[in-house]
């Protein structure tokens, strides 16, 4: 059955180190990342939208443009006059890999400003995916507008998916950042964090204590990854099934594991609705990933997944 998916949040200018002082430019953002490998998988009669907004320079038509290349439709992307994508910059130094970030005033963080915007887009969807990160880059009226229209679609009966993507260094303060993780869940029907962030920030003692604290929230559907171990899946309020991780002789580079098994999850599972199925093959697409650099492979690098 054909469908649509909406992915909101930001997406980044990627500075790369090349070779010495040479930096080769790509983009990415974990929104963007779920939205890429949701549209690889996806069958052809589901389109994928990113919702975000950009500026007016040559640095977002060139944004737009790589965007529409992957497939993903750039038909909801605001432009905004006098802003630009914000930008990060990922330093190797010994095999190991820190990022500098200029984001502060990028032109996503008025993503959620036009509110009839906003209500056009997430009418027009089936499935609404958004992220912690999406949540940490909005001023605080802005992310009321947003959840109230995430609400609003959950109430539709629409699939409205959360990674909280905990990450601290984006908010000003932990427990604003908490009560608005876990508001963006209760916005939610789906659940998708990571256990490692949500046992160091919400202190959860394992993978079972993450469902039930987000149950408790009003979350009918969780999968919670715990990286090389697999993912626990809690479905309509069934029991718990595990889905182990597929295995990897040689990890290159872990970025967008995350991304990317959120992303193949929610194609298949729209696909047929079977999340256990999804979940094997979530599994088989992120170890796949991360045997490659970058946040978003090259679907002919990926061939053995089709
Ligand atoms: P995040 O990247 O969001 O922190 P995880 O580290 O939990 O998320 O990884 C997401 C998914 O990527 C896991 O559920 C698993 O399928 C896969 N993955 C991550 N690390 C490994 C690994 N070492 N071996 C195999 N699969 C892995």
């Amino acid at each position: 059955m054909a469908g649509r998916l909406l992915s909101i949040g930001e997406c980044m200018v990627e500075l790369m180190q090349a070779e010495g002082d040479l930096l080769r430019k790509g983009y990415a953002g974990d929104s963007f990342n779920t939205a890429y490998y949701a549209r690889l998988f996806l069958p052809e009669d589901w389109s994928v939208d990113y919702f975000t907004a950009v500026g007016t320079d040559t640095v977002s038509d060139e944004m737009l443009a790589f965007i529409e290349k992957t497939g993903v439709g750039t038909g909801y992307i605001r432009r905004i006059e006098g802003r630009t994508p914000g930008l990060y910059m990922i330093h190797l130094k010994d095999g190991e890999r820190s990022f500098s970030y200029w984001r502060s005033v990028s032109a996503a963080k008025l993503l959620a400003d036009d509110a009839d915007h906003l209500r056009k887009a997430a009418e027009a969807s089936d499935i609404l995916v958004f992220s912690g990160i999406t949540l940490a880059i909005l001023a605080p009226n802005a992310v009321e507008t947003l959840l109230l229209e995430l609400r609003r679609a959950k109430a539709a009966g629409k699939l409205v998916v959360f990674d909280p993507n905990i990450r601290p260094r984006l908010w000003d303060d932990n427990t604003r950042m908490l009560e608005t993780i876990s508001a963006g869940a209760r916005a939610s029907s789906l659940v998708m964090p990571s256990f490692d962030d949500e046992a160091t920030h919400f202190g959860d003692a394992d993978v079972a204590a993450t469902i039930t604290r987000y149950r408790s929230l009003g979350v009918e559907n969780v999968v919670v990854k715990d990286g090389a171990k697999g993912v626990t899946l809690s479905f309509g309020g069934g029991a718990s099934e595990f889905v182990p991780s597929a295995k990897v002789e040689k990890i290159v580079d872990t970025t967008s594991a995350g991304d990317s098994f959120n992303g193949a999850f929610l194609a298949r599972y729209a696909a047929d609705g079977d999340p256990v199925a999804a979940a094997r093959f979530a599994a088989q697409t992120a170890a796949a990933v991360i045997q490659h650099h970058g946040a978003l492979v090259a679907r002919d690098k990926l061939e053995a997944l089709f």
